[in-house]
């Protein structure tokens, strides 16, 4: 009952079928989108409710069409990453991002960092991804210990030679890794003793499933004691009501990102946003 995701494809499928637009088509819309920057990146702030900050944000993208209205990243990114199109988006993403939170960080004394999400498609060519993001983060005078890379289990089960080096350089670097839909892959667990690892990130299904009396949070829960064990950071995502947030805190899991404290914003929303969250 709870899969919100799930019923927002369907609906946004729904609304594709009603434009009678087929996959193709859809594919050069999102070619021509590209070209023309139609494609946004939003912000949604990850807390340390604890300490009652904002201690990042993860970027997220939106595609406004003339037509179609918003399309869902659940929809476009999968046939971005079929076909080449992720290489131009992820560049938009990581260049946009970077240099907005840069431009934000000059005026905190403490700076944000910047989580991206990566598909399998970047690490292809490791190296030449390493390369990029140095130069990204370099352009744009980020640190890069404010850069956080998010990435799902699928792509590590594919850990090639080159795959894990270049984790290593990125880690040396200062940029931390996090593994994003945890929970949710196939993958043993032995790769968070060998890999780089900063992070995991609990998938919002299992969040979204604890009820008011702490029903169903034995997976959340055995997710922060491995975090723990590991000397994990772990973050909860989609964190939508008070009672999820009281028994993550309960359990001393005090990073959440979720609606209960802000939906993905636009640049000018997160400015107010941040403006408003200074005040308070
Ligand atoms: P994700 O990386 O797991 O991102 C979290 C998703 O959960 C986002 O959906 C976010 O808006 C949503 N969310 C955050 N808080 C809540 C909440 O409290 N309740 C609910 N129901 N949802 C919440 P979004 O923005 O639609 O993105 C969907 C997916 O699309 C992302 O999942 C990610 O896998 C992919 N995506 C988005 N932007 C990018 C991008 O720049 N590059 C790549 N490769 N993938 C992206
Ligand atoms: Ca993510
Ligand atoms: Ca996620
Ligand atoms: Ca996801």
């Amino acid at each position: 009952a709870k899969k919100m995701g799930g019923n927002k494809v369907v609906v946004f499928s729904e609304q594709l079928r009603k434009a009678n637009i087929k996959r193709p088509q859809l594919e050069a819309r999102l070619r021509k989108a590209i070209e023309n920057e139609l494609l946004e990146v939003y912000y949604q702030p990850k807390m340390n409710v604890k300490e009652g900050t904002i201690f990042g944000v993860e970027a997220l993208l939106r595609w406004t069409d003339d037509e179609l209205g918003v399309v869902s990243p659940e929809i476009f990114i999968p046939i971005a990453e079929e076909t080449e199109l992720i290489q131009p988006i992820w560049e938009f993403v990581m260049k946009t991002a970077c240099s907005q939170v840069s431009i934000w960080n000059r005026n905190r004394p403490i700076p944000l960092s910047v989580g991206v999400n990566f598909s399998a498609r970047q690490f292809q060519e490791p190296r030449k991804m390493v390369t990029m993001i140095e130069e990204i983060l370099a352009n744009n005078e980020l640190r890069p210990d404010c850069f956080e890379i998010e990435i799902t289990e699928s792509i590590l089960l594919n850990n090639s030679r080159e795959i894990v080096q270049s984790l290593r350089t990125l880690k040396s670097l200062g940029i931390s890794i996090s593994i994003d839909d945890f929970g949710t892959g196939y993958s043993s667990l032995s790769y968070l003793k060998d890999l780089p690892i900063d992070c995991l990130k609990i998938d919002k299904s299992f969040i979204q499933n604890i009820e008011e009396d702490y029903e169903n949070s034995e997976i959340p829960e055995a997710i922060i004691n491995l975090g723990r064990s590991l000397k994990l950071k772990v973050i909860a995502e989609g964190v939508e009501k008070e009672y999820q947030k009281e028994f993550l805190l309960s359990r001393d899991c005090c990073l959440m990102q979720g609606y209960l404290f802000s939906r993905p914003l636009n640049k000018s929303d997160f400015e107010e946003y941040l403006r408003k969250q200074k005040e308070a």
